[in-house]
């Protein structure tokens, strides 16, 4: 199958969060079974950019409504990530610094998409499926359908995965003539409750639409931020297909970004060494359990509830705990856990910002990490923890409750609680306290979990029935 990837992020070029891991890893996974997957992506001022090489792909011209834009479409030289990754430069409009969080993000990503499109339609290569991610890409399958100029791509299929539904990419009516004329009766289409929507749209647009996890497909009839009669309207093509880890990048037998690597050979004397230099840096105290959160400090996350039930834990476990955190994100949440550092000195710090390297060090040296997310669509996190031998604490919600096995249950290996709430939190930090006091417990569970597999190869197959299924029926 020729598959073309359209992604906002995609790891290590450009990572907010688990997108840029899914879309780094998927095309791998999908190459390595046979198929030929390429990634297109923003060229933003990154690092990865600047320390490759590139050749030009192709050039082209868009009009975002009255304004006539170049864009270049330019290719890695080496295919060094085992898929070939494409980038598309249209100046001053995509070659930023960050990836999000402009006040002309409309107007980026929607030039984005076009530029996107138009380079299909005039390729030579022309792709069996468009595997479109989140809202960034999500006017794709639309602009494929029923924009006149691109008629020849009408019969390409579309698969839309949806990482969060949360950020839908809403744009007012008043933007409407950005897009290359399209055939008017089709309206609905782009509209959701008065907006253009375009996470919407995909989801009608799209031949297949994907969530990450089985149950938060099921969560997303009931809570959608607006779109739950979408779900339950399209739910006949909708599916859920749960993300694997990259174990290339995710080992920590070879994890370069590790102070010292392990395997399950010598679990204990690893995890112990990796402990030690966060208990060092971070002023921690090495005999007490480690329980870190690594993540956006966001509500999704539950971050704002952090502060009150890390106190609430210090208050009725005194100094048998540590925290570490690592997060950025909400300001006032960043505030808030910054400052406890001083409270808090000796038993808990926080690094506000993002550090892949030190997000590592942490998976491996941590006895816990904690998510007590009140949506979590599929979660990497706990995945990677597992793989580190670190116990995750986490909310039953969407792939949390999909990945995770709570230590109770037959075959368990982590910690479950049910509210994104402080008691809970509090609650299972006890019982983090109590198997960390149990070293027979402990070990078993570490065995256990780092014995799971949690690669691409299943879901990557799974995503290839999918397109060979449209592909068959088109
Ligand atoms: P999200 O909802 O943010 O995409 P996921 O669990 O799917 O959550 O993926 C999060 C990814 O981002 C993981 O690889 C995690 O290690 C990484 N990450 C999140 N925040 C940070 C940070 N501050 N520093 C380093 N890595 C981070």
């Amino acid at each position: 199958m020729e598959i073309l990837h359209v992604s906002a992020e995609c790891y290590p070029v450009a990572k907010a969060g688990g997108l840029g891991d899914v879309v780094g890893a998927l095309p791998k996974y999908q190459n390595s079974i046979g198929n030929n997957a390429k990634v297109v992506l923003p060229m933003y001022r990154t690092k990865f950019l600047a320390d490759n090489e590139w050749v030009v792909d192709y050039k082209g011209h868009i009009y975002l409504g009255s304004q006539f834009l170049h864009y270049t479409i330019i290719k890695e030289a080496t295919s060094k990530l085992g898929f070939d990754l494409y980038l598309v430069d249209i100046y001053s409009l995509l070659d930023r610094e960050k990836i999000y969080g402009y006040s002309d993000d409309v107007e980026r990503f929607t030039a984005f998409q076009m530029a996107v499109v138009d380079w299909i339609n005039q390729w030579h290569y022309k792709p069996d499926v468009v595997h479109c991610h989140d809202y960034h890409s999500g006017l794709i399958p639309f602009m494929m359908k029923y924009c006149y100029q691109f008629q020849g791509l009408s019969h390409v299929p579309t698969v839309l995965t949806i990482h969060n539904a949360q950020y839908q990419g809403w744009m007012g009516w008043d933007k409407s003539h950005y897009l290359p004329a399209w055939d008017p009766y089709k309206w609905g289409m782009l509209d959701w409750k008065n907006t253009i929507n375009p996470l919407a749209s995909a989801i009608k647009c799209a031949d297949r639409v994907t969530t990450v996890s089985w149950s938060y497909l099921e969560e997303l009839r009931i809570e959608a931020n607006g779109l739950e009669n979408l779900f339950e309207y399209e739910k006949g093509k909708c599916l859920g297909i749960l993300n694997g880890i990259d174990n290339d990048v995710w080992d920590p037998a070879t994890d370069p970004l590790l102070a010292k690597n392990f395997s399950s050979k010598n679990t204990k004397e690893g995890k112990l060494a990796n402990k030690r230099v966060l208990c060092k840096e971070f002023n921690l105290d090495i005999d007490k359990p480690l329980i870190v959160f690594i993540g956006r400090l966001v509500g999704e996350k539950a971050a704002d509830i952090l502060p009150s039930a890390i106190r609430s834990c210090f208050h009725d476990y005194g100094n048998d705990v540590n925290f570490l955190i690592l997060g950025s994100g909400e300001p006032h949440v960043e505030w808030e856990l910054g400052t406890m550092v001083h409270e808090f000195a000796g038993r808990y710090n926080a690094v506000i910002g993002y550090n892949e390297k030190l997000s590592h060090q942490m998976y491996a040296g941590a006895d816990f990490l904690l998510m007590p997310s009140r949506v979590e669509p599929c979660g990497l996190n706990q995945m990677y923890a597992m793989r580190y031998g670190t116990v995750p604490m986490v909310r039953s919600t969407g792939g949390l409750q999909d990945t995770v096995v709570d230590m109770g249950d037959k075959g368990g290996y982590g910690l479950r609680f049910n509210h994104a709430s402080v008691w809970d939190i509090n609650y299972s930090v006890g019982r983090a306290i109590e198997v960390y006091a149990n070293k027979v417990k402990l070990s078993q569970m570490r065995r256990q979990m780092m014995k799971i597999d949690n690669s691409w190869d299943k879901s990557a197959a799974e995503y290839i029935q999918v397109y060979r299924w449209l592909k068959w029926t088109q």
